[in-house]
């Protein structure tokens, strides 16, 4: 079994950045946290990490929960990282 390569984290776009605009209340805005997304260099690492895992909560990869549940429906995240 291999660990996961997380080097990409280095880079993250969100370091610092108020987890609570990543994991808003619920019906809170995922806007800002999109934006910073938007601008991320590792958008499709951290995308993959999320669909790979799983990843029920927050904004990841650009995208929202509902996102990833598209996502997935549609058949994405099979053959991803991991
Ligand atoms: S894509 Fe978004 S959540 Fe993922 S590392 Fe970049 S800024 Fe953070």
């Amino acid at each position: 079994m291999s660990t996961p390569d997380r080097r990409w984290h280095e880079a993250a776009r969100c370091r610092g950045a108020d987890p609570g605009l990543f994991f808003p209340a619920q019906g809170g805005s995922v806007r800002a946290a999109k934006r910073l997304c938007a601008a991320c260099p590792v958008r499709r690492d951290c995308l993959a990490e999320a669909l790979g895992s799983g990843e029920a909560y927050g904004v990841w990869g650009g995208t929202s929960e509902q996102d990833r549940r598209a996502l997935r429906g549609a058949g994405a995240g099979t053959g991803g990282r991991r």
